[in-house]
């Protein structure tokens, strides 16, 4: 029997909270009271969390586990978990409780107006550096404009999708998936409920700034030619300057007496450039190494062990 609502919650390293958020989500579902199934992804944790898992597994049989092979990172769980999820409707939350579940029921109520999409918007941040919320802040703003996709700014994978989203997202099989990108662009009809994002319930972030840098760079590139045509146009620009440079260095050789003096500038204009240059194909390599990882066309995650699930649902590819 298919569940009216499946709830994905990736999770790794979460020993100290994971029986918390168990407990949480379970009683807001129990609420809501209709069928569900929290699908929990242990996204090759190190520390107790599938053990602790497996054993609600056992009391609890609307929870399932997926279990990676290794750490395969938080997009790759997400998009497991929607992979195997049977609801109607999918809610996505992470599983140290910074995303109230109880918003569920307020997020529903939008799905049930007939929203396909109910993503939660971040009114405020409680808990976390000024850095990460500063880097955050503008990060949401600047890839707003360097893509052509109206990505709604301040939210994580804090959201509900209906099936048929599910579905779509699902068919597309990109590697280096940015999700709250691609459900932006899929489209459907959209909206957002504001919260208030909470502290940590215990444990600390596992996005060091390493993956935080990767995941940033993934949004823009996957949605964006733009940092190719800024190449481009600093290319023009540098060009044009040193043109502009070459008059003036060719206007003193010939008609004044003061050519000896050049060192300088020539280091500065050389070092200049070598760097630019160097930016830019670190850029080509970025797209590069994008092309790269699709053409391999390996799975997104490998499953080690499912507990409580049902067969026949897709693999990582
Ligand atoms: N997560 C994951 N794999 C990873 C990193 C994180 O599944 O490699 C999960 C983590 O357990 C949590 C969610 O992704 O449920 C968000 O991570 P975190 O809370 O550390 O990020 P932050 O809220 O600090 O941005
Ligand atoms: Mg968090």
């Amino acid at each position: 029997m298919k569940p009216e609502f499946s709830v994905v919650i990736p999770a790794y390293n979460e020993q100290e909270v994971i029986e918390e958020s168990y407990k949480r989500l379970s009683a807001v579902m129990t609420r809501i009271n209709e069928s569900y199934e929290l699908i929990f992804i242990d996204d090759g944790s190190r520390d107790k969390t599938a053990q602790i898992l497996a054993r609600i597994c056992e009391a609890d049989k609307n929870v399932k586990l997926l279990r990676f092979s290794r750490n395969f990172g938080h997009m790759p769980a997400i998009t497991a978990g929607m992979d195997y999820a049977l609801g109607g409707a999918v809610l996505v939350i992470d599983a140290d409780l910074q995303d109230p579940p109880e918003l569920f029921p307020q997020m529903i109520e939008k799905w049930r107006e007939g929203y396909d999409v109910v993503y939660g918007k971040r009114s405020e941040r409680k808990g976390e550096t000024v850095f990460k919320k500063l880097t955050a802040g503008l990060y949401y703003r600047f890839l707003r404009r360097m893509t052509d996709v109206d990505l709604p700014v301040d939210t994580g994978e804090f959201r509900l999708i209906d099936r048929k989203v599910c579905d779509v997202i699902k068919g597309i099989k990109e590697k280096n998936r940015y999700i709250r990108g691609l459900v932006s662009w899929v489209g459907f009809k959209q909206t957002a409920v504001d919260y208030v994002r909470a502290e940590r319930f215990a444990g600390e972030t596992k996005y060091p700034l390493t993956k935080m840098i990767k995941l940033a760079m993934n949004g823009i590139t996957s949605f964006s030619y733009k940092p190719l045509k800024l190449a481009a146009h600093l290319g023009f620009g540098i060009s044009a300057l040193s043109f502009m440079y070459l008059l003036i260095v060719l206007y003193q050789r010939l008609f004044t007496s003061s050519t000896t003096v050049g060192w300088a500038s020539m280091v500065a204009i050389v070092l200049f450039s070598q760097g630019i240059v160097l930016m830019v194909l670190g850029l080509m390599g970025e797209y590069i190494g994008r092309i790269f990882e699709e053409i391999k066309d390996r799975p997104i995650y490998i499953i080690d062990e499912i507990i409580n699930g049902d067969q026949g649902a897709e693999s990582g590819k």
